[in-house]
């Protein structure tokens, strides 16, 4: 009920500002009117993530030295996504128009980064983007510390002479997290930019009538002129989860991972199923544990092209694992102190667990740091 109390207030302010932009046009005061909400949240990084539930608020003040919104890729965005203007084609005009404007590029998978000596710059300023070739979807992002923000997709065919040039780097959104590549406050509109241009080039046709659909809403709807069915961007809701009993809990390894990394289990909700019941049904199948009790923890965007990662802990009630080789091709159960070894990297075997950009990393360092009341 708390969401949905909060989703009546939002759409208060935002039918404010619409009022009060709506006045301000009237009176040729101002182009379009820039909101402050975001203002506050940079003021006070951990609060704001408190309130926005993107931790419990009992595990967030109890080990604010983690902070773990910073540190984890793709979260934490600084930009305010004005969603009321995606309708208003004045005032998306005026902002491609502003001077502020800037443009992240993406390029088929790979974001387009200008070399700038050793450092790389993901922003463009029109006439540069305009110059990368003819971009095959603009979206509005939103604001950032006011000035414009637009993501634009280039096909995959720009990729190869892109490539090539001196000036510019071509990269994928991991590298870029884990390398530290880009100053951290690009990496979420990055993320955000390759998520919903992802969504544009594999939905270019109506999935109702098959007739080829219009960008719209700045890029956050697909319209189909023959049925007039309305798309939306959608994203994929993914479990991932720390199954723990006691002292230990259990970590899988994908055959797709580093030799010695070791992380959460993890696996897509289906249709009709909870949060809750997706993560005992993944744990389930791939380890053959049964739990009980599930809470969770944190989420991550993960562009990887387009999920959510909602991250929980599970109370095992069983302890017998029988692995699904199809999914995973280890799992075991670690204990607290083998946990910490891993985390620290001081392993004896050279065990590791996930970077501090996944969500898994603290996932698994809650449990480490707090034991069992992950489940209170
Ligand atoms: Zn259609």
């Amino acid at each position: 009920m708390a969401g949905r109390s909060d989703g009546a207030t939002h759409l208060d302010r935002t039918d404010r500002r619409g009022f009060y932009r709506r006045a301000a046009i009237a009176s040729g005061s101002i182009a379009y009117e820039v909101p402050h909400r975001r203002r506050a949240a940079r003021v006070a990084p951990s609060i704001a993530v408190a309130r926005s539930g993107g931790v419990r608020q009992h595990l967030a003040s109890a080990r604010h030295h983690l902070s773990l919104e910073p540190r984890q890729a793709y979260a934490g965005s600084r930009i305010e996504r004005a969603a009321f203007y995606r309708g208003d084609d004045a005032a998306l005009a005026a902002m491609t128009a502003d001077d502020r404007a800037r443009y992240y590029v993406i390029a088929g998978e790979l974001a387009v980064l200008k070399k700038r000596g050793e450092a790389f710059d993901p922003l463009f300023s029109p006439t540069e983007a305009a110059a990368l070739g003819a971009a095959r979807d603009t979206v509005f992002l939103g604001l950032m510390d006011e000035a414009p923000r637009f993501g634009a997709g280039l096909d995959a065919e720009a990729v190869a002479p892109l490539k090539a040039r001196d000036d510019l780097k071509l990269i994928d959104l991991r590298t870029i997290a884990v390398q530290a590549i880009v100053a951290a406050e690009h990496v979420p509109p990055l993320a955000e930019a390759k998520s919903v241009l992802g969504w544009h080039a594999r939905h270019r046709f109506c999935p109702n009538c098959g007739a080829v659909t219009a960008l719209a809403q700045g890029g956050w709807r697909r319209d189909c002129p023959s049925c007039k069915a309305e798309h939306f961007p959608r994203t994929d809701p993914v479990v991932i989860m720390l199954a723990i009993a006691g002292e230990r809990c259990v970590l899988g390894r994908s055959p797709r991972f580093p030799q010695t990394m070791w992380s959460c289990l993890a696996g897509f909700a289906e249709p009709g199923e909870s949060i809750e019941e997706a993560v005992r049904r993944e744990v389930h199948e791939e380890v053959g544990l049964t739990c009980a009790r599930v809470r969770y923890f944190a989420s991550q965007p993960w562009p990887f092209p387009s999920s959510l990662m909602i991250g929980c802990h599970a109370e095992a009630l069983t302890d017998k694992i029988v692995i699904d080789r199809s999914e995973i091709e280890e799992a075991r159960w670690f204990d607290r102190d083998e946990l910490k070894l891993m985390l620290t990297r001081k392993h004896p075997h050279g065990l590791t667990t996930p970077p501090p950009i996944a969500i898994a990393h603290h996932i698994i360092r809650a449990f480490v740091e707090h034991g069992g009341d992950v489940l209170a």
